[in-house]
Protein backbone atom coordinates (compact mmCIF):
# COMPACT_ATOMS: atom_id res chain seq x y z
CA UNK A 1 0.00 0.00 0.00
CA UNK A 2 2.03 3.20 -1.15
CA UNK A 3 0.27 6.55 -0.40
CA UNK A 4 3.60 8.33 -1.69
CA UNK A 5 2.34 11.71 -2.60
CA UNK A 6 -0.46 12.21 -0.86
CA UNK A 7 -1.01 14.40 2.08
CA UNK A 8 -2.30 14.00 5.35
CA UNK A 9 -4.16 16.18 8.26
CA UNK A 10 -4.26 14.59 11.28
CA UNK A 11 -6.81 16.69 13.63
CA UNK A 12 -5.58 16.13 17.53
CA UNK A 13 -2.30 13.92 16.64
CA UNK A 14 0.10 15.33 19.22
CA UNK A 15 -0.54 12.23 21.34
CA UNK A 16 -2.66 8.50 21.23
CA UNK A 17 -5.08 7.24 18.50
CA UNK A 18 -4.23 10.38 16.63
CA UNK A 19 -0.07 10.09 16.99
CA UNK A 20 -0.58 6.45 16.08
CA UNK A 21 -2.64 7.11 12.85
CA UNK A 22 0.01 9.88 11.64
CA UNK A 23 2.90 7.49 12.04
CA UNK A 24 0.95 4.42 10.16
CA UNK A 25 0.31 7.35 7.25
CA UNK A 26 3.65 8.26 7.07
CA UNK A 27 4.71 4.65 7.44
CA UNK A 28 2.60 3.91 4.11
CA UNK A 29 4.62 7.10 2.32
CA UNK A 30 1.95 10.41 3.13
CA UNK A 31 3.54 13.39 3.79
CA UNK A 32 2.13 14.06 7.36
CA UNK A 33 0.69 17.47 8.99
CA UNK A 34 0.22 17.56 12.96
CA UNK A 35 -2.16 19.10 14.93
CA UNK A 36 -3.63 20.25 18.48
CA UNK A 37 -4.07 23.57 20.34
CA UNK A 38 -0.40 23.55 22.08
CA UNK A 39 2.48 25.30 20.26
CA UNK A 40 5.58 23.46 22.17
CA UNK A 41 8.65 22.38 20.94
CA UNK A 42 7.78 19.14 21.44
CA UNK A 43 4.66 19.15 19.04
CA UNK A 44 7.36 20.38 16.30
CA UNK A 45 9.76 17.47 17.32
CA UNK A 46 6.95 15.01 16.94
CA UNK A 47 6.86 16.15 13.32
CA UNK A 48 10.52 16.32 12.46
CA UNK A 49 11.00 12.53 14.34
CA UNK A 50 7.85 11.73 11.85
CA UNK A 51 9.91 13.15 8.88
CA UNK A 52 13.10 11.01 9.58
CA UNK A 53 11.93 7.56 10.58
CA UNK A 54 9.78 7.87 7.71
CA UNK A 55 11.62 9.64 5.01
CA UNK A 56 8.26 12.36 4.53
CA UNK A 57 7.40 15.68 4.98
CA UNK A 58 6.10 15.95 8.20
CA UNK A 59 4.68 19.21 10.06
CA UNK A 60 2.98 20.48 13.01
CA UNK A 61 0.36 23.18 12.61
CA UNK A 62 -1.09 24.22 16.08
CA UNK A 63 -4.64 24.78 15.94
CA UNK A 64 -7.54 24.71 18.36
CA UNK A 65 -10.23 22.63 17.14
CA UNK A 66 -12.91 24.37 19.21
CA UNK A 67 -13.05 27.14 16.93
CA UNK A 68 -14.44 27.26 13.62
CA UNK A 69 -11.92 29.15 12.32
CA UNK A 70 -9.11 27.73 13.27
CA UNK A 71 -10.69 24.18 12.36
CA UNK A 72 -10.54 25.76 8.68
CA UNK A 73 -7.17 27.47 8.57
CA UNK A 74 -5.75 24.44 9.69
CA UNK A 75 -6.80 22.75 6.33
CA UNK A 76 -5.75 25.99 4.07
CA UNK A 77 -2.49 26.16 5.88
CA UNK A 78 -1.91 22.47 4.93
CA UNK A 79 -1.94 23.64 1.62
CA UNK A 80 -3.30 20.35 0.68
CA UNK A 81 -5.41 17.79 1.95
CA UNK A 82 -5.81 14.52 0.38
CA UNK A 83 -6.35 12.69 3.63
CA UNK A 84 -8.72 13.95 6.64
CA UNK A 85 -8.46 12.41 9.64
CA UNK A 86 -10.59 13.86 11.96
CA UNK A 87 -9.75 12.59 15.30
CA UNK A 88 -9.20 15.25 17.72
CA UNK A 89 -11.63 14.78 20.96
CA UNK A 90 -12.04 15.19 24.46
CA UNK A 91 -14.08 13.24 27.64
CA UNK A 92 -15.59 14.04 29.94
CA UNK A 93 -18.29 11.53 32.34
CA UNK A 94 -20.93 12.87 34.64
CA UNK A 95 -24.65 12.33 34.98
CA UNK A 96 -26.44 14.47 32.62
CA UNK A 97 -28.16 16.62 35.67
CA UNK A 98 -25.06 17.38 36.66
CA UNK A 99 -23.18 17.96 33.17
CA UNK A 100 -21.30 21.19 32.85
CA UNK A 101 -22.29 22.78 29.97
CA UNK A 102 -19.20 24.51 29.54
CA UNK A 103 -18.05 21.24 28.69
CA UNK A 104 -20.77 19.88 27.11
CA UNK A 105 -20.24 22.83 24.41
CA UNK A 106 -16.50 22.45 24.39
CA UNK A 107 -16.78 18.52 23.52
CA UNK A 108 -19.45 19.04 20.93
CA UNK A 109 -17.50 21.61 19.41
CA UNK A 110 -14.01 19.58 19.47
CA UNK A 111 -15.80 15.81 18.89
CA UNK A 112 -17.96 16.82 16.02
CA UNK A 113 -18.22 20.44 15.07
CA UNK A 114 -14.50 20.23 14.05
CA UNK A 115 -14.99 17.81 11.52
CA UNK A 116 -17.85 19.93 10.10
CA UNK A 117 -15.16 22.37 9.18
CA UNK A 118 -12.43 20.98 8.29
CA UNK A 119 -14.15 18.80 6.12
CA UNK A 120 -15.87 21.75 4.62
CA UNK A 121 -12.66 23.37 3.46
CA UNK A 122 -10.82 20.01 2.46
CA UNK A 123 -13.69 18.73 0.38
CA UNK A 124 -12.74 21.36 -1.94
CA UNK A 125 -8.64 20.63 -2.31
CA UNK A 126 -9.72 16.70 -2.44
CA UNK A 127 -12.05 17.18 -5.74
CA UNK A 128 -9.14 19.49 -7.17
CA UNK A 129 -6.60 16.79 -6.74
CA UNK A 130 -9.44 13.91 -8.03
CA UNK A 131 -8.92 11.77 -4.77
CA UNK A 132 -9.81 11.94 -1.49
CA UNK A 133 -10.62 10.28 1.66
CA UNK A 134 -12.35 11.00 4.89
CA UNK A 135 -11.73 9.40 7.85
CA UNK A 136 -13.91 10.06 10.76
CA UNK A 137 -12.89 8.67 14.58
CA UNK A 138 -15.42 8.21 16.00
CA UNK A 139 -15.85 5.12 18.86
CA UNK A 140 -17.94 2.54 19.98
CA UNK A 141 -19.96 5.23 21.94
CA UNK A 142 -20.97 6.91 18.19
CA UNK A 143 -22.85 2.85 17.68
CA UNK A 144 -24.01 2.43 21.44
CA UNK A 145 -24.21 4.77 24.65
CA UNK A 146 -22.73 4.29 28.20
CA UNK A 147 -24.34 6.01 31.22
CA UNK A 148 -22.61 9.43 32.25
CA UNK A 149 -20.97 10.22 28.94
CA UNK A 150 -24.26 12.24 27.65
CA UNK A 151 -21.76 14.85 25.36
CA UNK A 152 -19.31 12.52 23.73
CA UNK A 153 -22.16 9.94 22.60
CA UNK A 154 -24.16 12.50 21.54
CA UNK A 155 -20.63 13.96 19.05
CA UNK A 156 -19.45 10.12 18.33
CA UNK A 157 -23.49 9.65 17.27
CA UNK A 158 -23.54 13.07 15.32
CA UNK A 159 -19.78 12.41 13.70
CA UNK A 160 -21.35 8.70 12.15
CA UNK A 161 -24.23 10.39 10.81
CA UNK A 162 -22.18 12.89 9.23
CA UNK A 163 -19.52 10.34 7.60
CA UNK A 164 -23.19 9.11 6.09
CA UNK A 165 -23.59 12.60 4.89
CA UNK A 166 -20.59 13.08 3.53
CA UNK A 167 -20.38 9.73 1.70
CA UNK A 168 -23.61 10.50 -0.07
CA UNK A 169 -22.61 14.34 -1.37
CA UNK A 170 -19.34 12.30 -2.66
CA UNK A 171 -20.62 9.03 -3.68
CA UNK A 172 -20.28 10.03 -7.68
CA UNK A 173 -16.45 11.03 -6.64
CA UNK A 174 -13.31 9.53 -6.20
CA UNK A 175 -13.63 10.25 -2.43
CA UNK A 176 -15.01 8.46 0.21
CA UNK A 177 -15.84 8.77 3.71
CA UNK A 178 -15.91 6.88 6.51
CA UNK A 179 -15.79 6.22 10.45
CA UNK A 180 -13.98 4.07 12.51
CA UNK A 181 -15.57 3.62 15.58
CA UNK A 182 -12.48 1.99 18.28
CA UNK A 183 -13.46 0.38 21.38
CA UNK A 184 -11.08 1.14 24.83
CA UNK A 185 -7.56 1.99 23.15
CA UNK A 186 -5.20 2.51 26.09
CA UNK A 187 -4.13 6.47 25.22
CA UNK A 188 -3.85 9.16 27.73
CA UNK A 189 -7.89 9.74 26.88
CA UNK A 190 -8.74 6.46 28.58
CA UNK A 191 -5.83 6.72 31.03
CA UNK A 192 -7.23 9.69 32.68
CA UNK A 193 -10.49 7.98 33.47
CA UNK A 194 -8.89 5.34 35.69
CA UNK A 195 -8.36 7.04 38.68
CA UNK A 196 -11.07 8.56 39.33
CA UNK A 197 -13.11 5.24 38.54
CA UNK A 198 -11.04 3.76 40.77
CA UNK A 199 -12.49 6.26 43.69
CA UNK A 200 -15.55 5.31 42.64
CA UNK A 201 -15.89 2.03 42.57
CA UNK A 202 -13.44 1.44 45.43
CA UNK A 203 -10.92 -0.86 43.29
CA UNK A 204 -7.78 -1.20 42.51
CA UNK A 205 -6.56 0.19 39.12
CA UNK A 206 -5.98 -2.74 37.50
CA UNK A 207 -9.64 -4.31 38.75
CA UNK A 208 -10.76 -1.06 37.02
CA UNK A 209 -8.98 -2.58 33.96
CA UNK A 210 -10.46 -5.76 34.34
CA UNK A 211 -14.16 -5.00 35.36
CA UNK A 212 -14.85 -2.04 33.90
CA UNK A 213 -13.25 -0.50 31.00
CA UNK A 214 -12.79 -3.94 29.55
CA UNK A 215 -16.24 -4.84 30.78
CA UNK A 216 -17.89 -4.46 27.21
CA UNK A 217 -14.94 -5.67 25.44
CA UNK A 218 -15.39 -9.00 25.13
CA UNK A 219 -11.40 -9.52 23.98
CA UNK A 220 -10.72 -8.15 27.11
CA UNK A 221 -7.54 -6.37 25.35
CA UNK A 222 -7.00 -2.97 24.62
CA UNK A 223 -7.42 -2.28 20.71
CA UNK A 224 -3.91 -0.41 20.03
CA UNK A 225 -3.17 2.89 18.41
CA UNK A 226 -1.54 0.82 15.66
CA UNK A 227 -4.36 -1.07 14.16
CA UNK A 228 -6.23 2.43 14.56
CA UNK A 229 -3.70 3.24 12.36
CA UNK A 230 -3.64 0.53 10.40
CA UNK A 231 -7.42 0.58 9.29
CA UNK A 232 -7.07 4.28 8.49
CA UNK A 233 -4.63 3.11 6.65
CA UNK A 234 -6.50 0.43 4.94
CA UNK A 235 -9.35 3.38 4.18
CA UNK A 236 -7.20 4.70 2.35
CA UNK A 237 -6.40 2.02 -0.07
CA UNK A 238 -7.79 0.87 -3.39
CA UNK A 239 -9.42 -2.34 -1.78
CA UNK A 240 -11.50 0.84 0.05
CA UNK A 241 -12.20 2.48 -2.61
CA UNK A 242 -15.78 1.23 -2.76
CA UNK A 243 -16.01 1.40 1.03
CA UNK A 244 -17.88 4.81 2.11
CA UNK A 245 -20.77 6.19 4.24
CA UNK A 246 -19.88 3.51 6.54
CA UNK A 247 -18.41 2.57 9.90
CA UNK A 248 -15.64 0.05 10.63
CA UNK A 249 -15.64 -1.15 14.20
CA UNK A 250 -11.66 -1.89 16.43
CA UNK A 251 -13.56 -3.21 19.34
CA UNK A 252 -12.45 -6.37 20.27
CA UNK A 253 -16.47 -7.57 19.82
CA UNK A 254 -17.69 -4.52 22.11
CA UNK A 255 -20.83 -3.98 19.13
CA UNK A 256 -21.14 -7.73 18.43
CA UNK A 257 -22.84 -7.90 21.75
P1 LIG B 1 -5.75 11.62 23.56
O1 LIG B 1 -6.16 12.47 24.70
O2 LIG B 1 -4.46 10.85 23.62
O3 LIG B 1 -5.71 12.46 22.22
C1 LIG B 1 -6.59 13.49 21.93
C2 LIG B 1 -5.92 14.41 20.97
O4 LIG B 1 -6.79 15.51 20.70
C3 LIG B 1 -4.63 15.00 21.55
O5 LIG B 1 -3.66 15.10 20.55
C4 LIG B 1 -5.08 16.37 22.02
O6 LIG B 1 -4.02 17.29 22.04
C5 LIG B 1 -6.09 16.70 20.94
N1 LIG B 1 -6.98 17.78 21.29
C6 LIG B 1 -7.74 17.93 22.41
N2 LIG B 1 -8.38 19.10 22.38
C7 LIG B 1 -8.04 19.70 21.22
C8 LIG B 1 -8.37 20.93 20.62
N3 LIG B 1 -9.18 21.83 21.22
N4 LIG B 1 -7.81 21.24 19.42
C9 LIG B 1 -6.95 20.38 18.82
N5 LIG B 1 -6.62 19.20 19.33
C10 LIG B 1 -7.15 18.86 20.52
O7 LIG B 1 -6.97 10.64 23.30
P2 LIG B 1 -7.20 9.46 22.25
O8 LIG B 1 -7.72 8.32 23.02
O9 LIG B 1 -6.04 9.27 21.37
O10 LIG B 1 -8.43 10.06 21.41
C11 LIG B 1 -8.37 10.36 20.04
C12 LIG B 1 -9.74 10.17 19.43
O11 LIG B 1 -10.10 8.80 19.51
C13 LIG B 1 -10.83 10.96 20.15
O12 LIG B 1 -11.73 11.50 19.19
C14 LIG B 1 -11.51 9.89 20.98
O13 LIG B 1 -12.84 10.22 21.25
C15 LIG B 1 -11.38 8.70 20.06
N6 LIG B 1 -11.55 7.42 20.73
C16 LIG B 1 -10.68 7.03 21.71
C17 LIG B 1 -10.86 5.79 22.32
C18 LIG B 1 -9.95 5.28 23.39
O14 LIG B 1 -10.26 4.28 24.00
N7 LIG B 1 -8.81 5.89 23.63
C19 LIG B 1 -11.94 4.98 21.94
C20 LIG B 1 -12.79 5.41 20.95
C21 LIG B 1 -12.59 6.63 20.35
Amino acid sequence: MSLIGKTAVITGSNSGIGLGVARELARAGANVVLNSFTDNQEDHDLAQEIAREFNVDARYIQADMSKADECRALIEKAGACDILVNNAGIQHVSPIDEFPVEKWDAIIAINMTSAFHTTAAALPMMRKAGWGRVVNVASAHGLTASPFKSAYVAAKHGVVGMTKVVALETAKEPITANAICPGYVKTPLVEKQIPDTAKKYDMTEEEVIEKVILERQPSKEFATVEQIGGTAVFLCSDAAAQITGTTISVDGGWTAL
